[in-house]
Parts: structure tokens; sequence; C-alpha cells
């Protein structure tokens, strides 16, 4: 049992840090997470996740009545399908982190296993991760498209925005969500980008000019 205090206390710890490693932006990036009463603790809409107030956070009973706090996030559909599908979920994370959006860019991401296995911790923190279309913000299909999957996922990747990850608590779900950002780095550091290299009679160029020792 977590005392909801410092459970508003760590989400906005959470959150400060992954905005503190540039792991989402401005005021992008929503939270939310179970209290112990079945309600909902929910980052509010328009926030950075750089200064999150404990004591402003969307507070929703075990109804789904908002009873005290700002606005919540218009993520809110994203988070409220895990809930629903997930019995397990005790926190959702949303993030827009740079290099899982740019695997969800590239022309032969798998929508059913997005991350390729490089390690065992993605695997081991989000099973197989699905690729979600693009959808317009704000669009309620985004959480439908959640809900169809029948509480199969516990992380998705909504292409060309970020990925969403539902955890047993709010450090589970953080925890994730850093794995599918490190594993899609990784998997753009290791891709082969047609770049344009030198080419060998440049090369050669160089290695004369300045009569560097090539040994070839
Ligand atoms: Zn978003």
């Amino acid at each position: 049992m977590t005392r909801e205090t410092d459970l508003r206390e760590q989400i906005c710890l959470l959150a400060k840090s992954l905005f503190d490693r540039g792991l989402t932006h401005g005021s992008t990036g929503n939270i939310s997470a179970r209290t112990d009463d079945g309600g909902l603790l929910v980052s509010p809409t328009g926030t950075s996740f750089g200064r999150l107030d404990p004591g402003r956070l969307s507070r929703f009973d075990d109804r789904g009545n908002l009873i005290s706090g700002d606005k919540p996030t218009k993520e809110m559909p994203l988070h409220k399908a895990f809930y629903d599908t997930r019995s397990t979920a005790g926190a959702v994370v949303h993030l827009h982190s740079c290099h899982a959006v740019a695997w969800s860019m590239m022309p032969d991401a798998d929508a059913e296993n997005f991350l390729p296995q490089l390690t065992p911790y993605s695997v081991m923190l989000l099973g197989k991760v699905k690729l979600l279309p693009f959808f317009l913000p704000g669009d309620p299909a985004m959480g439908q498209a959640i809900k169809g999957l029948a509480g199969k996922r516990s992380a998705v990747m909504l292409a060309n925005h970020g990925p969403v990850v539902a955890g047993k608590d709010v450090e589970a779900a953080c925890n994730a969500i850093e794995e599918l950002e490190n594993t899609a780095r990784l998997a753009m550091m290791i891709h082969p980008l047609p770049v344009r290299s030198l080419t060998a009679n440049q090369v050669d160029q160089v290695v004369r000019k300045f009569d560097v020792d090539w040994d070839d």
C-alpha cells in the first residue's frame, strides 16, 4: 500500500527524471497511477514533466469522476484503455521519446513486433511491442486501438508520435518505457542507413595529399 502523498511525490519525481534526461520534451508526455481506493492520479493537460506539482495532479475516484486537481491530459483515453483491459496495470506512462519515434518511421517497421530483440531486457520488461498506426492528436480511436488488443500487450508504440507503456506500478512502467526508448536507440544506431561515405578515390586523394600512413 502506498500513501497517496508518497504516490504523488513519486509520480512527479520520476516524471522529472525522464524530462531531465531528454526522454520527453516541452509539455509532451503524460503519466497516471492507480490509487489504493481504485481511483487514479493523472498528470494535468499542458504540463511539463519537468515541473509537475504533486498537489495539482488530476484525481479521479473509482467511478472515473474528476474529484480534485487540474484538468487531466488530453491523452487520457490511452491511459484508460490500459486500465480497462489490464487488471495488473498500476501505472501508465506515455512519452514523445526521440528514438522510438524515429524507429516507428522506418519503412520496414514490424507492426506486430515493433522492437528488434537486441538484448534480453526489452523482452523481459516489455514483451512484444505493438506498433499502432498514426492517429490525429486527441483522436479517441487511439484508445480504441489499445482496447482492441484486449490486454494482450503492456506496451504499444503510436507511429510518428510516441510509446505508451503500462506497468504494475509507477517505477515498473517508467523502467519499461525507458527500456523501449533505449532499445529503439540501439536499433537506430546499428541500422544500416544509406549514408554517403567517402569514395575510395576521395580517401586515396586525402591519403596522398596529407601523406597519411594508410597501409594498403
Ligand atoms: Zn502524446
